[in-house]
């Protein structure tokens, strides 16, 4: 709490007393707190590959670029780690977009079982260069509203997560069925109002002490890992702004050394 003592004059020297203003600010604090973390924690990751090309370009200014097999290696060091700052500064400002909410959706009917099945083709080469199988579950005619290329997008990094987070020979796949408000799967005729993607693996889970915190900007299992399937910590906080923005909720099931199911709802109508 904040307290503010404002002086009130009625005329300009008639002194009229005193008001009292109590705030609380702890909302406002705690906003400003996130703030400064996300600004400390985007300066620590953008770090780590900048001093990565600084020393290896350093190293072969140093002399190692007269040693073709080094050099080669430091310069293939140095395009991975610039690729890698590429790619924290794209979903950088794309999470900021969507936090702020300047992201201008384009609503339009889609169709969910091609829509489905076209987004599974697009990540079936990653798939099949780790020997995943994917499959494809949508009952064909089943619509709704929604940003095509956001939707690809929350798909996409759904699927491209369970492909990274899954060890050679597992499984990846994905269901669309309709839902009515209740929750209870829609019957034959019936109309539906909502609908459900799952997105489920059979990859290396997620302890349930991580579970709550997955979706926060950065927040990685194992750092490690992450990095070197190329991730940034960004895609799922990425996501579960899109998804709000649809006006949809997502969520996680999850069991270590079993797999992980995302549960994305979807309203049919904007
Ligand atoms: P990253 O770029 O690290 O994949 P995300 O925001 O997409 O970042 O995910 C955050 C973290 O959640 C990941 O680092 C990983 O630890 C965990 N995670 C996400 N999807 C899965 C999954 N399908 N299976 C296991 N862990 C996952």
């Amino acid at each position: 709490l904040e307290l503010n003592l404002v002086p009130i004059f009625h005329g300009k020297d008639d002194f009229g007393g005193v008001l009292l203003v109590l705030q609380d600010v702890s909302a406002i604090r705690r906003l400003e707190r996130m703030r400064s973390e996300f600004v400390a924690n985007v300066s620590h990751e953008l770090k780590t590959p900048v001093a990565a090309v600084k020393g290896f370009a350093e190293t072969l200014l140093g002399g190692a670029v007269d040693d073709p097999e080094h050099a080669r290696a430091f310069l293939q060091i140095i395009y991975d780690e610039s690729d890698r700052l590429n790619r924290l500064i794209g979903d950088i400002l794309e999470l900021s977009k969507v936090e702020s909410r300047r992201v201008p959706l384009q609503f339009s009917p889609i169709e969910l079982s091609t829509f489905v099945a076209r987004t599974v083709e697009l990540v079936a080469p990653e798939a099949a260069r780790k020997g995943i199988a994917l499959s494809v579950e949508a009952s064909p005619g089943l619509y709704v509203e929604a940003d095509e290329d956001r939707l690809r997008q929350i798909l996409m990094n759904l699927l491209t997560n369970g492909i990274n987070y899954t060890p050679e020979g597992g499984k990846v796949s994905i269901t669309a069925e309709p839902l009515w408000t209740g929750g209870r799967a829609a019957e034959e005729g019936d109309d539906y109002e909502q609908i459900r993607i799952r997105i489920t693996d059979t990859g290396i889970g997620i302890p349930k002490k991580d579970l709550p915190r997955i979706f926060e900007r950065f927040y990685r299992v194992d750092k490690a890992r992450s990095r070197s399937s190329g991730g940034t910590g960004l895609g799922l906080s990425i996501v579960k702004h899109l998804v709000e923005l649809h006006k949809g909720t997502i969520a996680v099931e999850s069991e270590v050394g079993v797999g992980s199911t995302f549960i994305l709802e979807l309203p049919v109508l904007h």
